[in-house]
């Protein structure tokens, strides 16, 4: 039985996530503190700077490589991890007429998918969130 993961700075809930996120996403200097044995998870608490932890360690958001795009909602954070695609491209995709996720990907050539259980923090593909930042730039418009 899975058991709910509660972020030890914040306290709330938090998505347990595959190791090989955790391990792509922390930085170079930090990669020896994961313990790949571990289960891991990711504080998804937009006002909580806790990014991955496990039983024994926490990070920060200071020690990831990139920014989550569920704590941080500026334009140069990615929404598709695999192809490094940001919102502010998503936004200035659809701004020139793209409508759907493949009309994104078109126009700014990031077509690149299949790594999100490594690259994307939750370990989750983006789609759902993709479509959702599509439709958010229409309804802008
Ligand atoms: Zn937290």
């Amino acid at each position: 039985m899975e058991i709910i993961q509660i972020c030890p700075k914040c306290g709330l809930p938090a998505v347990e996530v595959n190791v090989k996120a955790v391990r792509f996403n922390i930085i170079e200097a930090q990669q020896a503190l994961i313990n790949v044995k571990n289960k891991w998870s990711v504080c998804i608490n937009p006002a909580c700077d806790c990014s991955n932890f496990s039983k024994t360690r926490e990070f920060s958001t200071a020690n990831l490589n990139v920014s989550l795009f569920f704590k941080d909602n500026s334009d140069n954070v990615p929404i598709c991890y695999c192809s490094n695609l940001t919102r502010g491209e998503i936004k200035e995709a659809v701004k020139n007429g793209c409508k759907s996720i493949d009309d994104v990907q078109n126009y700014t050539k990031k077509d690149i998918t299949g790594m999100c259980e490594e690259r994307n923090p939750l370990s989750k593909c983006c789609r759902n969130v993709f479509l959702k930042t599509i439709s958010d730039s229409l309804n802008k418009d």
